[in-house]
């Protein structure tokens, strides 16, 4: 066969998986319903249950029992996303980022740099 892709590494899913959930807190409603609020939970409690990593799993588990998902609105959702990744950033000596809504949303929505124009 010439197929020759590999399976993702840890850090492959792992930026994969930020880039799409702080994507879609970037997008999530401003003033959700209580059936977003409640999908957008149940989303983060089945992540932290099947996330293809089994210790990170496991730690993310905890960290949400300790600090459930905040989705009453997009800064909230957005900012709680923030602080959970800094927590993972911590635990592997990563810098950590400065969660502003400011500050998010100019990394994840609607950058400002000339190199992002698309
Ligand atoms: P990433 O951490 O993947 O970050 C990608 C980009 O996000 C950065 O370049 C930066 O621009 C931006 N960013 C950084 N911090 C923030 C923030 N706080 N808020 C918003 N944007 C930010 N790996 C392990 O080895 N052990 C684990 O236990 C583990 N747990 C994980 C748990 C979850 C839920 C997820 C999604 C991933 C986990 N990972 C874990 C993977 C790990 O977090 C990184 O994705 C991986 O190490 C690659 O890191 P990176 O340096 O490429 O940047």
């Amino acid at each position: 066969s010439t197929y020759t892709e590999c399976p993702p590494t840890r850090e492959e899913i792992g930026t994969s998986t930020w880039s799409l959930l702080h994507s879609m807190a970037a997008w999530y409603p401003t003033s959700p319903t209580a059936n977003d609020q409640k999908l957008m939970t149940g989303f983060m409690q089945a992540l932290a249950r099947f996330y293809p990593c089994t210790w990170c799993a496991t730690d993310f588990q905890q960290n949400i029992e300790l600090n459930p998902p905040k989705t009453e609105t997009r800064d909230d959702l957005c900012i709680w996303l923030c602080e959970q990744h800094n927590v993972v950033n911590q635990k592997l000596g990563k810098p950590l980022f400065q969660c502003s809504i400011d500050k998010l949303d100019e990394r994840w929505r609607k950058s400002t740099d000339p190199k992002c124009q698309k």
